[in-house]
This record gives C-alpha cells, sequence and structure tokens, in this order.
C-alpha cells in the first residue's frame, strides 16, 4: 500500500509513525514544503530563547524513518492532486500515486490586514526559518513589538528577553490570554509577565504599522506610538485549506472530516490544524495527535477506532510561568457555577466552573498539582456535586477525593 502524506508537522509525522508500526508492508512517504525534518513548534520559543541549538530541532535521526519505512522528501511542495486518478503533483512537475492520501497541511499564522504590515521587519512565529530569522533582527534590534497576548504571542515575547531588547506586548482585548483566563487570572499573569521584564498594553488596537520600508514602530488606537525595528504578529492561524480546496473536497474554516478523519474524497484523509470535525479547528497538539491516530488505525484496517472531540486544554510554560486552561472558562450564559481561589503573595490562581455537577472549565495557574485529577473530573464527566464549592482550596486534595469517589 502506497500512503502518501502531504505536511510533516506533528500530525503527518504521528500518522506516519502509526501507520509504519501497524502496516508492514506500507510505503510510506511524507511531503514536505519546509527544508528540515521534523522538529516540535514549541520547541521554537526553546530556540529564539537560546536554550535550544538549530542542530538540536530535528527530532527523529534517519533511523527512526527508515525502521518504519518513511521516505521523506523535504523541500517538495504538493502543488495539486487528482483525488480521481489518485496522483499528486509537486511544485517541480513531479508526477507520484498513491492508494492511500492524508492532508497533514496544518495552518498559517494570519496577519491582519494593518496598514504598513507589509514593510521589512514585520514577521510572523510558524516555522524554523521564521525562529531564525527573527532571532537575526532580534541581535540588531533594540525594541521588538509582539502584536498578540494569547498563548504564543506571551510565549514568544518572553522567549526575545535574553537578547537584551525591550519587549512590548500588545493585546487588543482587556486582558491576556483572553481565550484562557478569565480577568482575575490575567491579572495575576500580567503582572508575571512585567516583572519578567514585558512590557503589557491590553485594550489596544494596532491601526498603522510607521516606517518608511522598514518598520518603525507602531500606531495605536488610543494614539499611541511605539517605536519598534521588529513587528512580531501573532493573531492567531487560519488553516491551510489551499491544496484540498483545488482538489475540489469540502472545506469550511477547515478541510471538513469524518469521525474517521475521511474527507468528502475516498480514500483521502486530514488530519491535525488544517481538519475540521464538528465544527472546530482547534490548533492545538493534542487534537492533532488524536486525529493521527485515528487516521492511522483506519488506514490500518481498525475501523471501529474513531474521533471525538477534545475538550482543548492549553499550557503556557515559559520564564518560570505555569499555567494551563481546560474547557470553558469564560461561561457565557446560566447555570454555571465559578469556584475561585487566588493566593497574590505566591502568584496561585485557581478556578473551577461547573455545570449541572459536572466540572467544564478549569484555571490552574501558579499550583498544579491537581491537574490531572482535575483533567480526569472533566473528560469522564465526574460528578462533583458533593465537593465542587472546596475543589479549589489549598487544603483540598482533589486526586485523593477522586480515588475514593471512583473506588
Ligand atoms: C511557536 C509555537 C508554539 C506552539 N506551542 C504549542 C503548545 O505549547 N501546545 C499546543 O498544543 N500547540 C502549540 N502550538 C500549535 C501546534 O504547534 C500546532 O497545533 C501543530 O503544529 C499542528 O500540527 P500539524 O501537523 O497539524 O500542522 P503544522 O505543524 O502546521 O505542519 C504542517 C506542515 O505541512 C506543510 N505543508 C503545508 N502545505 C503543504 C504542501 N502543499 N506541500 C507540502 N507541505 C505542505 C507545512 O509547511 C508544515 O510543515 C504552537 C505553535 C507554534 C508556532
Amino acid at each position: 500500500m502506497q500512503v502518501a502524506i502531504v505536511g510533516n508537522g506533528i500530525a503527518g509525522t504521528t500518522t506516519a509513525r502509526f501507520v509504519g508500526e501497524r502496516v508492514p508492508d506500507a510505503k510510506i512517504t511524507i511531503y514536505s514544503r519546509e527544508p528540515y525534518a521534523y522538529y516540535s513548534r514549541p520547541r521554537l520559543i526553546d530556540f529564539i530563547a537560546g536554550e535550544a541549538p538549530l542542530e538540536g530541532m530535528p527530532q527523529y535521526d534517519a533511523a527512526w524513518y527508515e525502521k518504519r519505512h518513511i521516505e521523506t522528501c523535504l523541500s517538495c511542495e504538493v502543488a495539486s492532486i487528482d483525488t480521481a486518478g489518485k496522483t499528486l503533483t509537486l511544485s517541480s512537475g513531479q508526477q507520484h500515486s498513491y492508494d492511500v492520501l492524508v492532508l497533514a497541511t496544518g495552518a498559517n499564522a494570519f496577519v491582519p490586514p494593518i496598514a504598513g504590515v507589509e514593510k521589512k521587519g514585520v514577521g510572523t512565529l510558524r516555522t524554523l526559518q521564521d525562529a531564525v530569522t527573527l532571532c537575526q533582527a532580534a541581535q540588531c534590534c533594540d525594541r521588538i513589538v509582539v502584536l498578540g497576548g494569547g498563548l504564543l504571542g506571551l510565549d514568544t515575547a518572553i522567549s526575545f528577553i535574553h537578547f537584551g531588547t525591550a519587549v512590548t506586548v500588545v493585546e487588543a482585548q482587556p486582558w491576556l490570554l483572553p481565550r484562557q483566563l478569565d480577568r482575575e487570572g490575567a491579572a495575576v499573569l500580567q503582572h508575571m509577565v512585567e516583572s519578567r521584564g514585558v512590557r503589557v498594553i491590553t485594550d489596544d488596537l494596532c491601526l498603522q504599522v510607521l516606517g518608511e520600508e522598514q518598520v518603525e514602530g507602531i500606531r495605536l488606537k488610543s494614539g499611541l506610538e511605539l517605536p519598534a525595528c521588529q513587528l512580531v504578529i501573532s493573531a492567531g492561524v487560519r488553516a491551510n485549506i489551499a491544496l484540498a480546496k483545488q482538489a475540489g473536497l469540502a472545506c469550511n474554516r477547515g478541510i471538513l472530516v469524518n469521525e474517521r478523519m475521511e474527507t468528502s474524497a475516498p480514500q483521502v484523509y486530514a488530519v491535525g490544524d488544517c481538519a475540521e470535525f464538528n465544527g472546530n479547528v482547534w490548533g492545538i497538539i493534542p487534537v492533532a495527535l488524536a486525529q493521527a491516530r485515528v487516521a492511522a488505525s483506519q488506514i490500518a484496517g481498525e475501523v471501529t477506532t474513531l474521533y471525538t472531540d477534545l475538550v482543548p486544554s492549553t499550557t503556557l510554560q515559559v520564564g518560570g510561568i505555569e499555567l494551563t486552561s481546560i474547557g470553558e472558562v469564560n461561561p457565557v450564559g446560566e447555570g454555571f457555577q465559578e469556584y475561585r481561589y487566588a493566593d497574590d503573595a505566591h502568584a496561585v490562581y485557581k478556578k473551577v466552573v461547573v455545570r449541572d455537577g459536572i466540572v467544564v472549565g478549569a484555571i490552574m495557574f501558579g499550583d498544579r498539582s491537581d491537574l490531572p485529577a482535575i483533567t480526569r473530573l472533566v473528560s469522564q464527566k465526574i460528578d462533583v456535586t458533593a465537593v465542587a464549592s472546596r475543589l479549589v482550596s489549598s487544603d483540598f486534595n482533589v486526586g485523593d477525593w477522586l480515588k475514593s469517589a471512583t473506588a
């Protein structure tokens, strides 16, 4: 069986790995338009922070791929697919046939249409090449502005500090990590981020990038002007669906898939940041891994393995800040109870959101000792009615209670 995988991010590589381990006669080829073998995108932060050398970025050596009969075709962009003829064409014009195709084309950084955004010195962080370019820029730039105070924006801002450059984060929403935190939790986070030397501006919008050809600063809606020689835009991602659209596959925000990760064309699967299931395109690693496992199982003939949407969980772990946010943390509507615990002196903030006796969201900031137990409560929908108000107390051990409750 000839299995072609487009994209060598975590979704494509994990699919290849599981197919290679389960289907001994599969001949697997991964096509990647990037010149590098698989590397972890979260490690790009370590790379910028000077904690991971370039040569240490690829995760697996040649023997790893060989053992799983995986061939990689690097700097190979797939330009088009013919799903009827089961062939794909590279930008070089070369054609290859396949029996099964997996689209793992990921996502691209979104760049909002801000006036002047095309100037030199405006960048995004998605690929290793982006990280290399940003590091080169940071070495000769004394003021960097990061647009976007989400997880990636904050990670990126903190990773620049060691260059000795002044770093400012601008977030359009009233507080940092608006998708993962509430106002109270964000206040604790902002204090920690600022204490690491990053200036934070919230509730303000970048309207214009200043400068002639090279960025010299930005102008905000409030009228404030911030000088900058490098601007990093961290305004979310968009699923990379261009290839799928060209091939006539059904797409919305992502490539539409069912619980088998099948697209609208036979023998074509989609996984990871490019796939849309049930109206969701999560853009996070746990989802990419789960979807890759399902696609590989289907390809291996284990057709009862199906994908069910996960409760999204994201973690910020940079510069001594440890924060995990799960599920619904800013509930809108009725029927939710919110329980909080704050210890400002130790920069601890915990919150759980409960609906009908079930934990549907949680913030664990500064003290994540209960995280595994809380994660289980959310994913297994365990009734916490009897202890809901105590779940975040410093003298209550969620793990111990869970053990006795489920014994
Ligand atoms: C700096 C950074 C930090 C992150 N940290 C976290 C984190 O802590 N936790 C978390 O859950 N998520 C994190 N993410 C998000 C996470 O990396 C993504 O969810 C994950 O990479 C998605 O994997 P993927 O394989 O679906 O897509 P991608 O990693 O985007 O890989 C897709 C690949 O396909 C290639 N491709 C696309 N089109 C073609 C084509 N036509 N031909 C050939 N190749 C093609 C692309 O070049 C790319 O290499 C982070 C992202 C970044 C950038």
